[in-house]
C-alpha cells in the first residue's frame, strides 16, 4: 500500500500495544454496534480485546477481535480490516472510526479499510500470491487463478457479512463474526464442486487464521455479472400481483437438486428414531421462551405445541443431511435464466457444530416458503393467493426433481414452518416491529387445525 491513503513514516498503532491497543479498544466498542453485521447491535459491548492483529502493509491490520455484550452468553470474535493515517481521502472521511496516539506520538485516523480501495487491492494481491502473512494464511486453487488489477468497491447490500466484488469477475467475502472451524461457506461449494456439481460458484480462493485458533475468514469465488436476487424478483411480482408461478418451479427444482447433491457429496444419515420428539421438543421449548418475550405469542402456544405433538408423534422417514440451513429469497440469485443458490454459511448466530451437522431437507423448503410469505406482505397487507400460488409451484418443482414431495410431508413442514415464524416474530419484535405482522398472520394461521 502506498503511503497517499496514509501519510508521514509508516505508523504502527496496533504494534505498540500498550497505549493505543486500549484507545482503539474503546474506540472499536462504540463503533461495532452500529455496524449491520454486529450480532450485538443495541448491546452495549462490556469487553473488547485485540486478540490478534496482522499488519498487511504500512498503516493497514487485519485484526480480530473479542467481544462480550449484555445480551450474549459467550465472547464472539470479529474480524476488521483497519487502516491508520494522519490523514484519509475524502471518500473515506464516512468510515472513520476515530483517532489513536501513534508510536511517534501523532495522531492517527482510524477507518474502516474495507471502503479503501487500496486495502481491498492488497487483500487480493495476499490472496493472489498465496503464502503466510502474520497469523494469516492465504490459498487458492493454482488452476483458477486469480487476476491483478482488478477494481473492488464494496458490496451496497444488507449483509449479515461484507462483501468486495473486484471487476465485476470475483466476489470476496469477509466473514465478520469468526467461529474456530472451517466455514460451510468454503466447505460445501468446494465440495459439491468435487463432486461436479454444476451449479456452484466454486470457490477461487480463500484465507483462514492459524491463531488464536484456526477459522476461514473469507473465501473468494466468481461474481454473477448481473444477476438479480430472488427477493427483487419475487417482491415485483408480488407488487404487480403478477404471476412468479415458472421462476418459483425453477426454484424448486434448483433447490432439490441441490439436496440431491449434498446427498452425494456428504454422508446421509437415517433419522434416529426419536429424532422428531427430539426436534419437536427443542420447538416447544423454543416457542415457550418466544411467548416469554412477546406476549402476543401467548393465545398460540396451545395450536402450535399441538402441531409439534403431532410432528413428534408423526416421525419423518426422511434421512438427515447436509442441507443449506438459511435458505431464502435474498440467498437465491437469477441469472440467464438459472437459479443459483449462495450463502451456505448457516445461521451465524448458530454453533459451527450445529451448521455444519445433519438436518432435515424440510428445514430448506420452510426457510423459502417463509420467505415468499415475506414477499407477499405489501405495505402490510398480505397477498395470500400470490404466496399460495409461488409456495405450491415451488413445492411442484422440488417433487419434480428431488427424493420427496414436500406436499406430502405436511405435518412435518407445518412444524417447520411454525418453528420459523417464531422466531421471525421474536426477531421482528426486537429490530423491525413493523413487519410483526408477517409473521404472527403465519402463526395465526399455523396454529390452527386443518
Ligand atoms: P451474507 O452472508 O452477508 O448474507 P451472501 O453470501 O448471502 O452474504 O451475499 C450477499 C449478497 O451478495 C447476495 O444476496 C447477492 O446479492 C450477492 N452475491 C453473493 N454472491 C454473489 C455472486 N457470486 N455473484 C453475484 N452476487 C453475489
Ligand atoms: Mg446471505
Amino acid at each position: 500500500m502506498t503511503t497517499s491513503t496514509m501519510s508521514g513514516p509508516a505508523p504502527s498503532p496496533l504494534s505498540e500495544p500498550a497505549v493505543s491497543r486500549g484507545r482503539l479498544a474503546a474506540l472499536l466498542a462504540g463503533w461495532l454496534p452500529d455496524q449491520r453485521w454486529f450480532a450485538g447491535r443495541d448491546h452495549k459491548i462490556t469487553n473488547l480485546s485485540v486478540v490478534a492483529a496482522t499488519e498487511l502493509a504500512p498503516g493497514c491490520f487485519h485484526l480480530l477481535v473479542r467481544v462480550e455484550h449484555r445480551g450474549e452468553e459467550g465472547p464472539a470474535h470479529y474480524q476488521l480490516l483497519l487502516g491508520a493515517g494522519t490523514h484519509v481521502p475524502p471518500r473515506l472521511r464516512g468510515h472513520v472510526i476515530g483517532e489513536v496516539e501513534g508510536p511517534t506520538g501523532d495522531t492517527l485516523l482510524v477507518y474502516d479499510a474495507v471502503h479503501d480501495p487500496r486495502a481491498a487491492a492488497l487483500l487480493l494481491d495476499r490472496v493472489r500470491s498465496g503464502g503466510t502473512t502474520g497469523n494469516l494464511r492465504f490459498e487458492s486453487f493454482p488452476r483458477t487463478g486469480v487476476p491483478s488489477g482488478l477494481t473492488p468497491r464494496v458490496l451496497d447490500v444488507e449483509q449479515s457479512n461484507t462483501s468486495i466484488v473486484y471487476g465485476d469477475r470475483l466476489i470476496l467475502k469477509l466473514f465478520r463474526r469468526v467461529q474456530p472451524g472451517i466455514n460451510p461457506d468454503l466447505e460445501v461449494p468446494t465440495v459439491l464442486a468435487r463432486h461436479g456439481y454444476a451449479k456452484g460458484l466454486a470457490p477461487t480462493a480463500w484465507f483462514h487464521t492459524c491463531a488464536p485458533f484456526f477459522a476461514t475468514l473469507g473465501v473468494v469465488q466468481p461474481y454473477l455479472r448481473g444477476a438479480t436476487d430472488g427477493w427483487a424478483l419475487a417482491r415485483a411480482s408480488a407488487l404487480e400481483r403478477g404471476d412468479f408461478v415458472t421462476e418459483a418451479r425453477d426454484l424448486g427444482r434448483a433447490t432439490a437438486a441441490l439436496h440431491v447433491a449434498l446427498a452425494e457429496a456428504f454422508p446421509v444419515a437415517p433419522a434416529p428414531a426419536d429424532h422428531t420428539v427430539r426436534l419437536a421438543d427443542a420447538m416447544t421449548s423454543r416457542l415457550r421462551h418466544a411467548a416469554s418475550l412477546v406476549p402476543a405469542l401467548r393465545a398460540y402456544v396451545p395450536g402450535l405445541s399441538s402441531a409439534y405433538a403431532e410432528f413428534a408423534l408423526a416421525g419423518s422417514d426422511l434421512p438427515l443431511q447436509r442441507i443449506h440451513g438459511d435458505l431464502h429469497l435474498g440467498q437465491v440469485l437469477r441469472a440467464g435464466g438459472d437459479w443459483h443458490i449462495v450463502d451456505f454459511e448457516g445461521e451465524p448466530a448458530k454453533p459451527l457444530t450445529e451448521r455444519r451437522g445433519d438436518h432435515s431437507p424440510v428445514g430448506d423448503v420452510a426457510g423459502m416458503l417463509r420467505s415468499f410469505d415475506y414477499a407477499a406482505h405489501i405495505d402490510g397487507s398480505p397477498r395470500p393467493e400470490w404466496a399460495e400460488q409461488t409456495s405450491a409451484a415451488f413445492c411442484g418443482g422440488y417433487a419434480e426433481a428431488g427424493r420427496f414431495d414436500p406436499r406430502r410431508t405436511a405435518v412435518v413442514l407445518r412444524a417447520h414452518e411454525a418453528d420459523r415464524a417464531v422466531y421471525e416474530v421474536v426477531y421482528e419484535a426486537g429490530h423491525r416491529p413493523d413487519w410483526i405482522t408477517v409473521p404472527m398472520t403465519a402463526v395465526a394461521r399455523l396454529s390452527r387445525t386443518s
